[in-house]
């Protein structure tokens, strides 16, 4: 057994009874036993989502649901409005071109908050779809979901918001927040192996994805809309990582959400509080502490540390932490307090730092 922790914004330590579900025998995806564990998986991300709406689990990662998202409901006639400060709002922009040219960034430095007044401003040409991603994992900034919610509907467009690191960290109230899709991913809050997505749609999305004549095969969500109806999936699904998903779906409803979103807010302030104290400074340029994620903390490179130097430094430690995305690569560092992770593991990992700042400090490095 290795003996890392990893603390990289997904994926995420996985428990061993997590694990080990996954090495259960096959089942036949058509018959009995599928169908429950389907409608709990179901029923439990539903809780989770807190929402009314159906919800699809997809086999593929998060990027999967996010393409599926706006491949069902786009053609080249739909204007799509991506509200981006980081590597993950971008994506959207990058998927939602390849589907429609009526594609218009509201763009943000990486780092900076977005500001309502400029969404608003954009939102006057009352596009078709708004997208946005809640909490920027690339910044460790989580975004004002229910000001942008109001906004969207206002202008009574399509709300798809990227909760992949919120949901199952945070209290994300789907149906509150006037999300239209809302999408998860396995490896990261929900504490599961990679390879999973989930997304919630409402009945009025569902409609325009049914008028849609330009729908995707493989991830054709009125197709999962069918299969739903029978518990089932209309393609064979990755039944391990069901198995996986179904247990550690288990775990949360056991801990309760509002225990896990605490636990998540109280391990997230022991980054920041403990980075400060090591001299160090939060990346992120916010004015409200509400607005840093709860999940992952961006950190500014200290000085005098290249990327390796910081990562390398940890992973002598046993803690693996991620570096910058692109242009933060070198800048930043994240370290994640995603899923299941305990006080005990921040601890060591604060600890971890604390030495590697200090070994270079002895030795002047
Ligand atoms: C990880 C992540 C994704 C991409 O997920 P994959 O599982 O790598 O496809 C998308 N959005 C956010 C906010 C993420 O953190």
């Amino acid at each position: 057994m290795r003996e890392e922790l990893l603390m990289i914004p997904g994926p995420v330590p996985v428990l061993p009874r997590i694990l080990d579900a996954m090495s259960k025998p096959m089942i036949p995806h058509r018959g009995d036993e599928f169908k429950q564990l389907y409608v709990e998986v179901v029923e439990n991300l539903r809780a989770i989502f807190k929402t009314r709406n159906d919800l699809f689990p997809l086999s593929g990662s998060g990027t999967c649901a996010m393409e599926a998202a706006i491949a069902n409901l786009v053609d080249n006639e739909t204007s799509v409005v991506c509200i981006a400060n980081g590597k993950f709002g971008e994506r959207f922009y990058e998927i939602a071109e390849r589907y429609t040219e009526h594609v218009t960034v509201v763009n943000f430095d990486w780092g900076s908050p977005i500001e309502l007044e400029k969404v608003k401003v954009t939102l006057e040409s009352n596009p078709d779809v708004v997208t946005m991603v809640h909490n920027e994992t690339s910044t460790g900034i989580l975004n004002p979901a229910k000001e942008v919610g109001k906004l969207t509907k206002k202008h009574d467009a399509v709300f798809v918001l990227d909760c992949i690191t919120s949901i199952g960290g945070n209290d994300v109230p789907v149906d509150q927040l006037g999300v239209d899709i809302a999408i998860v991913g396995s490896q990261k809050c929900l504490g599961a192996p990679p390879g999973l997505s989930a997304l919630s749609v409402s009945d009025k999305v569902l409609d325009l994805m049914r008028a849609n004549k330009k729908r995707p095969y493989y991830m054709d969500i009125i197709a999962y809309k069918k299969s739903l109806d029978k518990k089932q999936t209309p393609y064979t699904p990755a039944l391990p990582l069901f198995f996986a998903l179904h247990e550690a779906l288990e775990v949360i409803i056991e801990e309760g959400m509002a225990k896990r979103t605490e636990r998540h807010r109280m391990l997230s302030a022991m980054v920041r509080t403990a980075v400060t104290s090591l001299g160090l400074s939060l990346f992120p340029q916010l004015n409200e502490v509400s607005e840093y994620s709860n999940t992952v903390t961006a950190i500014n490179m200290p000085s005098g540390f290249s990327d390796e130097q910081l990562k390398g430094g940890m992973r002598r430690k046993g803690v693996i932490v991620a570096g910058g995305q692109e242009n933060l690569k070198g800048k930043i560092f994240r370290m994640a307090t995603m899923g299941n992770i305990t006080e005990r593991e921040v601890s060591m990992a604060i600890r971890a730092l604390g030495e590697v700042l200090m070994e270079k400090d002895v030795k002047g490095g």
